[in-house]
């Protein structure tokens, strides 16, 4: 099944999960897609390491589980540290499982390893996933810019030319500001990008997570998420639920906004991605 074919007759409503590390076994994982599974996501996407080979055996292979329990998988495939022939293996072994939609993505520039460079830009991938015919290729976008753009517009810019080149849809990365999101989708919309794009929504459920959002992921922090993580930081229950709520809280924004998608950031927790599933049901029925 096509992703792109889902969107326009409903808000689609997707899930991401990440492989474990590679000293662990890919069991640890299959527990948990169990438990998503009965919460009939539209898609499960998987995320795979742009740094090698470590964990790319179980990307597939969790894709592969997740089309045996009946729901859509999504690989993620990043290309600047692999080779032409590196990513036809992964492609070949892709849709020898069956696997048809395809998260094409650059992958973080990591300073120890030199880019392989065959494909320089997730365009560039996007463009040859498509001149093989049979994949749905998706997309990432940076409501908030990406962080090696100097702007916002040349951002958008850059996008329009992986539309261009072939995505059918898109994904945001995770934001906490709305209004951002709002925004980036005027301005994709005005540079002539008419392709579905989905809201990548991560609830903040831990004071580890906290620490990442602060330190490493470039998201705005509104006061009130802010309010939020400093009233309840100090008691992990408190903080999770208040993480699940502000998560409810910007998804029902976004429906009633007209979002194509909510991609749920689920960091391989059921627990978190029930609540919010059951919170939101009626609502992205409607
Ligand atoms: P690109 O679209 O290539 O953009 C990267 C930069 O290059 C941007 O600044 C852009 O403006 C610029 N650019 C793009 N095209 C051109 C051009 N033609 N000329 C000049 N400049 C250009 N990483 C992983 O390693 N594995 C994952 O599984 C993974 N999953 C992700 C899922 C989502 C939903 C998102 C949002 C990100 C994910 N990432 C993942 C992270 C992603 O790989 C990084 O954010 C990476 O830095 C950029 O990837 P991209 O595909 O957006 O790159």
């Amino acid at each position: 099944m096509h992703i792109k074919e889902l969107f326009g007759k409903k808000t689609v409503f997707s899930f991401e999960v990440f492989p474990p590390k590679k000293t662990s076994p890919v069991e640890v994982v299959y527990s948990t897609l169990d438990e998503l599974r009965d919460l009939r996501p539209d898609f499960i996407s998987v995320t795979f390491g742009a740094g090698g080979s470590g964990n790319s055996r179980y990307a597939l292979d969790i894709a592969s589980r997740i089309k045996e329990s009946g729901i859509t998988p999504m690989l993620h495939l990043p290309c600047i540290n692999f080779t032409r022939a590196e990513i036809d293996a992964a492609l070949s072994e892709a849709q020898e499982r069956g696997i048809e939609n395809i998260l094409a993505l650059r992958g973080d520039i990591n300073p120890d390893i030199p880019p392989v460079e065959e494909f320089r830009y997730a365009s560039d991938l996007v463009a040859y996933i498509k001149s093989k015919g049979s994949f749905d290729i998706a997309g990432a976008c940076y409501p908030e810019c990406h962080p090696d753009a100097e702007s916002l517009v040349e951002d958008i810019r850059n996008l329009r030319k992986k539309v261009d080149a072939g995505a059918d849809h898109l994904i945001t990365q995770l934001f906490f500001d709305n209004e951002y999101f709002y925004d980036f989708r005027e301005k994709a919309a005005l540079a002539g990008i008419n392709v579905p794009i989905e809201a990548g929504i991560m609830p903040v459920v831990n004071t580890n997570q906290i620490q990442r959002m602060v330190t490493t992921c470039g998201a705005s922090l509104p006061p009130k998420f802010v309010r939020i993580m400093t009233r309840y930081g100090s008691s992990p229950e408190a903080l999770r639920d208040a993480g699940i709520a502000y998560a409810i809280d910007q998804i029902v924004d976004l429906v009633a906004s007209g979002v194509d998608g909510i991609h749920l950031y689920t960091m391989n927790n059921p627990y978190v991605a029930r609540k919010i599933s059951e919170a939101v049901s009626g609502i992205i029925s409607v």
